[in-house]
């Protein structure tokens, strides 16, 4: 079996989660101090809570538990923060699900694309400029503009497919 790339492998299968999100809240530190954007409170915690799981999660949980945290926040405060975030290539929305997943990859110009499962929802965030090329070369070949591009593949993660073999 080839070794698979770290970003799928680790979504999708046991690990410390921990890691991770301390992980992405360190990279939006660092790129938000290189780029001079501002990670504010709100900001920062709208990201952690995002990263609680490798699952999409969508606008109206996170203003759930912002509003239990810190009394009524008002939605467009919640909107203005995704927007930000999503901006920022902080995080990417899933549009098959209308939800938000934590950026996990360093792209600077490739477009994100996932494998999500459809048993625990996880979505795990592919890199690859193969994929991009591919696409570039096509839109060229058919003199198309692209404009935004989603590349949501459905199916079974490792850990799903392994329980189900199992089960
Ligand atoms: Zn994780
Ligand atoms: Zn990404
Ligand atoms: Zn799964």
């Amino acid at each position: 079996m080839p070794h698979p790339t770290s970003n799928v492998a680790l979504s999708h299968t046991r690990h410390d989660h921990q890691a991770c999100i301390a992980d992405a809240l360190t990279r939006a530190d660092a790129l938000c101090r290189e780029r001079g954007l501002r990670l504010t409170e709100i900001r920062r915690r709208v990201l952690e809570l995002i990263w609680a799981n490798h699952q999409p999660t969508k606008a109206y949980d996170l203003l759930a538990q912002i509003n239990a945290e810190r009394g009524n926040a008002a939605p467009p405060t919640i909107y203005r923060a995704l927007d930000f975030l999503l901006e920022a290539g902080l995080i990417h929305k899933i549009e098959s699900q209308n939800a938000f997943i934590g950026c996990a990859v360093d792209h600077d110009r490739g477009q994100p694309k996932f494998f999500i499962c459809r048993v625990c929802g996880g979505a795990a965030e592919i890199q690859s400029n193969e994929i991009d090329r591919a696409i570039d070369r096509e839109a060229r070949r058919a003199g198309f503009v692209i404009d935004h591009q989603t590349l949501e593949v459905d199916g079974l993660c490792a850990l799903c497919a392994d329980q189900s073999e199992a089960g």
